[in-house]
């Protein structure tokens, strides 16, 4: 339901990319509006001036609990846990809470697709992104974002009711959300933020708020393939449609793979999209993407062509197993984006060449065990960096494999590891930077880390 925001008294929480945009949407809409951040203010100079022409009230470096005082709704970043003290005080003064997503949700003209899942949401965004753009040539606009690019608030006011929306959204948007779009796609559930959401139940409780509050009219697309994702079929209130490598059951609608190609199947009626040595985008995860979009775009009513077409010409997003360079006959690919343990063990499964893992940076709380495994199966040298090295190593030694077969090296920093490489990678390898932990440690965030890997590695000769 679209608010009235006439002097109403807003406490936005966070101010970043989302809570930047939201403050602006909201004071342009009459709110009186407290942007507050634990960040100092001379740390946030260019964020206060992209708004300095709005009223908006800054506090910054704490969050004052006399801030609740007359406030009308608590709008809270991303980054923010719900658990400080200002957002229970909050709770318990029934304040209610929002975010930009639900305020974005509250008031977008036209249709939503959106889309979660703890890996592949980015490129399954992108790529549908692309087959929309195919489909609907100029007759409709279609607008792209949400957890990625540029925050969908800042352009509500010029989206219409003929437009479509496709929606990135991740578990903290999702959280506060009581509005689902009209098709929500789940790619799969891992454990990934256990360090925000605390146990793998309220992680899933957050993701499950995509469809949870769907009509009998709505689609929900679900992994066949993932526990996490299928599990939730129950809470399916409209359509369910599925994705997977797994077979489809005959009354099923959704995409899998048969005969070395990609299908979808719709009441009945099946039409392949390509054939998978069609999909330039390597790994088997990629693969499990494609399947998703192609289900997505076909339950939106995109064209065959169109899924098809899109596929074929895309090359993916950077730093998702992005080629960088060839050098001395060997293969460098930036994986910045793999910030969690899942992320590297599925770009190590997407190669059948010898392997140099470059490995570390952040850690997340998360258990390295079933990567390291899989690291002794397909990986020759793995060089650790960064904060999370001294504890990967922890790992490898109470692991105490039988058979250890690969070798180790430890640097301090990235570039210490991009050089160390250099000197132990053969032809015919394959140096990969896939490193399981965030950037956080060492750089702002994984695109900086992901572009100094690309620059450390082009200065090799
Ligand atoms: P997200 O936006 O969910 O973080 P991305 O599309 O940005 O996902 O991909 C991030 C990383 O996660 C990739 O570099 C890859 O290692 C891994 N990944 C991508 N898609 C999948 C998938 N479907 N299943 C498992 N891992 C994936």
């Amino acid at each position: 339901m679209k608010s009235d925001w006439m002097n109403k008294q807003v406490l936005v929480i966070g101010a970043a990319r989302q809570g930047l945009a939201l403050a602006r949407f909201l004071a342009s809409h009459g709110a009186v509006v407290t942007l507050n951040d634990g960040r100092l203010e001379q740390d946030l100079q260019s964020s206060k001036d992209q708004l300095k022409n709005l009223p908006i009230r800054w506090v910054l470096g704490e969050h004052p609990l006399e801030l609740l005082r007359r406030t009308d709704l608590v709008c809270v970043s991303g980054g923010v846990p719900l658990d400080i003290p200002l957002i229970v005080k909050a709770v318990n003064l029934n304040i209610p809470l929002s975010n930009d997503s639900q305020v974005f949700m509250e008031n977008v003209p036209c249709p939503v697709i959106g889309i979660t899942g703890s890996a592949g949401k980015t490129t399954t965004t992108t790529l549908l992104g692309d087959i929309a753009y195919k489909a609907f040539a100029k007759v409709r606009k279609v607008w792209v974002g949400g957890n990625i690019g540029n925050p969908l608030i800042n352009h509500v006011k010029e989206m219409t009711s003929d437009d479509l929306v496709i929606l990135e959204l991740s578990s903290f948007q999702l959280e506060l959300m009581t509005i689902s779009p009209n098709i929500a796609a789940i790619m799969n559930i891992t454990p990934n933020h256990l360090d925000r959401h605390g146990t793998l139940e309220a992680y899933t409780s957050a993701k499950a708020n995509i469809l949870k509050h769907q009509t009998s009219n709505d689609y929900a697309i679900l992994n066949r393939d993932d526990r996490g994702s299928f599990g939730l079929r129950q809470l399916v209130k409209g359509k369910l449609v599925s994705f997977g490598f797994s077979p489809i059951r005959e009354d099923h609608n959704g995409s899998y793979i048969e005969n070395d190609a990609v299908w979808v199947t719709n009441q009945g009626i099946s039409e392949e999209i390509c054939k998978l040595n069609e999909i330039t985008l390597p790994g088997k995860h990629n693969i499990s993407n494609v399947l998703a979009a192609s289900a997505i775009s076909m339950v939106a009513g995109l064209s065959q062509e169109a899924i098809r077409a899109a596929i074929l010409e895309f090359k993916g997003v950077p730093h998702r197993l992005q080629f960088v360079r060839e050098w001395n006959g060997i293969r460098w690919i930036n994986d910045s984006k793999a910030t969690t343990p899942e992320g590297s063990m599925a770009a190590i499964e997407a190669f059948s060449d010898p392997i140099v893992l470059l490995l570390g940076g952040k850690d997340k709380n998360l258990p390295w065990n079933n990567l390291l495994k899989l690291v002794n199966r397909k990986v020759d040298h793995i060089i650790l960096f960064g904060n999370a090295a001294e504890k990967i190593h922890g790992y490898i030694k109470a692991m105490k494999f039988q058979n250890q077969k690969f070798t180790l090296d430890i640097c301090n920093h990235l570039q210490d590891a991009v050089i160390t490489a250099s000197k132990i990678a053969e032809p015919g390898d394959i140096v990969l930077l896939s490193p399981g932990g965030t950037s956080y440690d060492e750089f702002k965030d994984f695109e900086e880390r992901g572009e100094k890997f690309q620059s450390w590695v082009q200065q090799l000769q």
